[in-house]
């Protein structure tokens, strides 16, 4: 049994990752009491506006700190406790000028990135950390495979005495997620909702190219079932990158909780083992094991 406060860390690149990743899963905890931290790694500065009700000048030219106040919105919405932002420039995608410059997140020296994540490791105490998964071939954003590059050695890194011992007192968290996102069942239970009610699926695209053997790797699964709305709202905090009329959200609540009630997790490394498992072998609780 744990003694210290139950801590749950999330590592994500840009602001709205923390409301599409992860979101129901931090307000369930949040309702249990335990302490949501957040990690977001870049400003999100190469980010378009893709809802087309904040399309103008003044939006477009304070962009910076317009993303900045709808990921306070957000966060509040979830129940994070705590933001550490790391401090970085969007990379933008691969090929795009961004990419080049040298401030941003995927140019990074790993070391030093490394060690302002292990500071943030060592000041939350988290007993359980989050982030993005090995195989990103779906969406290879380059700060989403940095997130993946920097968390595993920081995950090590914080507990080792012999590291850096001016960031603070070592810590070693427990147990490591990868975040699943877009699991093989989900998708299919979302496009045959569409389908279903005779409307067009926005998931249709990503049926045909979604890998058969794609869940095989989920370890865990959280029920969110009565936290379906707060990931929503907060996505719709987003209010330039998430466009609230866009078919995403037209699969109410009751149907998504019908279909798919569920985030989805890797269960990377564990010091203390894993909670009880169903009949399926799956894990319900990112804390089994610790409580
Ligand atoms: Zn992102």
């Amino acid at each position: 049994m744990s003694a210290a406060p139950l801590c749950l860390l999330q590592v994500h690149a840009h602001p709205d990752d923390e409301s599409s990743k992860g979101a129901c899963t931090a307000a369930r905890y949040a309702a249990e009491g335990v302490r949501n931290v957040l990690v977001c790694c870049t400003g999100g500065e190469e980010g378009d506006i893709l809802n087309p009700a904040m399309e103008n000048d003044e939006v477009r030219a304070n962009l910076i700190e317009v993303r900045k106040a709808e990921l306070e919105a957000a966060v509040k919405i979830i129940g994070y406790e705590a933001v550490h932002l790391l401090g970085y420039r969007d990379s933008g995608m691969a090929g795009t000028p961004a990419n080049e410059d040298p401030e941003n997140f995927a140019n990074a020296d790993p070391d030093e990135a490394v060690a302002r994540l292990v500071a943030v490791i060592r000041r939350e105490r988290p007993q359980v950390v989050i982030t993005y998964g090995e195989d990103q071939s779906r969406y290879p954003h380059p700060d989403h495979l940095q997130v993946h590059t920097i968390t595993l050695p920081a995950y090590n890194l914080a507990g080792d005495f012999g590291y850096r011992p001016e960031l603070g007192r070592p810590w070693r968290p427990s147990k490591l997620y990868y975040s699943h996102g877009f699991s093989r069942r989900r998708v299919l239970a979302q496009h045959e909702w569409f389908l279903d009610q005779g409307m067009e699926s926005p998931f249709a695209s990503w049926v045909e190219k979604i890998p058969e053997d794609l869940d095989i790797s989920v370890t865990t699964r959280v029920d969110v079932s009565d936290w379906l709305d707060v990931g929503r709202d907060a996505l719709r905090a987003h209010r330039t990158q998430v466009d609230p009329e866009g078919h995403w959200f037209r699969m109410p609540t009751v149907a998504l909780r019908g279909a798919h009630p569920w985030e989805e997790y890797q269960l990377a490394r564990t010091s203390v083992g894993t909670g009880p498992v169903d009949e399926d072998g799956l894990e319900h609780d990112l804390f089994g094991g610790l409580r």
